[in-house]
């Protein structure tokens, strides 16, 4: 009989290219949702992208923010996939609002597990949880932590990290086999229309809002990469106890406008650096650019070295990624009609 696995958030845009991978493996996923009303949409989103002998797909509703539903999720699985976690555009005045469900639901995830005597988790942590603002010029890998305290620190790289955090304290308290996967900007194409903020990035720069770009430097993966290390990270019990950081390379938001111009050479997309003068401006209007403010000029460097070597992945390159990104925002209408 097939092992079901646990997947939370399943409607998420990373998720659903897990659902994938691991129903196409042959395991039966049972999906966490918020919302019950999301289940036929997500189903169809996957449905297409299976092949024959997949595993089947099944749904529970359960909310990081709620004990409810938690302890009939995972009874029964073989292993819990936690990729749920808030995940803005624009950073929120409050922190809370994403550190409280990211670490308190975290903890309420792995203490069901626990408690219905799951052994192995994967979970999706963020290079965010990684890059150490301390060590900017230092090839950084998984030995590198966040320094949350830091002002310069967001709202999310603090939810992500100190969830990551608490993950391993209670895989260390409670003897839980964890692997975490920790990606950088995620890119590649979406499975439906509700593909998360990641995209809108690529969405707005497709769009031409900005008549040119802040210097911020990401380090990028394609989605399908990240899925398959999910994937590969439960295949492979060596793999727990560690993280594994899922970068295919650096993309800076020049060399995207740049390769989203080439591609598309009669569209209004910028190209050019945006004074920094400007920025300054326009962070006291606009959320998402004082977000990005403390990072821009600054452009980290990690190594995928360990998951190239122990995982075996072979990385799509990011400018393939952002390209399959926007190649299917463009076919779906979603920058242009
Ligand atoms: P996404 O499409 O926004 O997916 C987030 C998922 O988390 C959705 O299923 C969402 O449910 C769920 N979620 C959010 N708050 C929740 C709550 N209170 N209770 C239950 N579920 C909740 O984003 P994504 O890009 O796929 O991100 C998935 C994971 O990858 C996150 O952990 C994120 O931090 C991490 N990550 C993403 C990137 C990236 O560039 N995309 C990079 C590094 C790490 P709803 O559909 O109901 O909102």
């Amino acid at each position: 009989m097939a092992e079901t696995v646990l997947l939370t958030g399943v409607s998420g845009f990373i998720a659903k290219h897990v659902a994938v991978r691991l129903l196409n493996a042959g395991y039966d996923v049972r999906g966490t949702v918020r919302r019950l009303d999301r289940v036929d949409e997500v189903r169809a989103a996957v449905t297409p992208h299976l092949t024959p002998g997949a595993g089947s797909l099944t749904f529970v509703q359960a909310d990081l923010e709620s004990d409810a539903g938690w302890s009939e999720a995972v009874k029964g699985v073989a292993a819990v996939l936690h990729t749920a976690s808030p995940f803005p555009i624009a950073q929120p005045k409050d922190p809370s609002v994403l550190i409280r469900p990211a670490v308190e639901g975290t903890e309420r995830v792995l203490k069901a597990a626990v408690a219905a005597g799951v052994t192995r988790v994967v979970l999706t942590s963020s290079t965010v949880a990684v890059f150490d603002e301390n060590k900017r010029d230092v090839l950084q890998d998984e030995a590198n932590w966040c320094d949350v305290t830091l002002a310069s620190t967001t709202a999310y790289a603090k939810s992500k990290t100190l969830a990551e955090r608490a993950a391993w304290d209670i895989a260390k308290a409670m003897g839980l086999q964890l692997t975490t996967i920790n990606p950088g900007l995620v890119l590649g194409p979406p499975l439906d229309g509700h593909y998360g903020s990641s995209l809108g990035l690529v969405e707005r720069i497709m769009l031409g809002r900005d008549p040119a770009m802040p210097d911020l430097g990401f380090v990028a993966v394609d989605v399908r990469d990240v899925a398959e290390m999910h994937l590969r990270a439960l295949l492979r019990p060596e793999t727990a106890g560690k993280r594994y950081l899922a970068v295919a390379g650096s993309l800076s938001m020049i060399d995207m406008g740049q390769s989203l111009k080439a591609a598309y050479p009669t569209r209004r997309i910028p190209t050019r650096k945006a004074p920094m003068v400007l920025l300054r401006i326009l962070s006291l209007f606009d959320a998402q650019i004082r977000a990005i403010l403390p990072s821009i000029g600054h452009h980290v460097r990690v190594s995928n070295a360990r998951a190239v070597k122990e995982m075996g992945m072979e990385f799509t390159a990011p400018k393939a990624a952002l390209l399959a990104s926007a190649d299917w925002l463009a076919r779906h209408g979603k920058v242009w009609k």
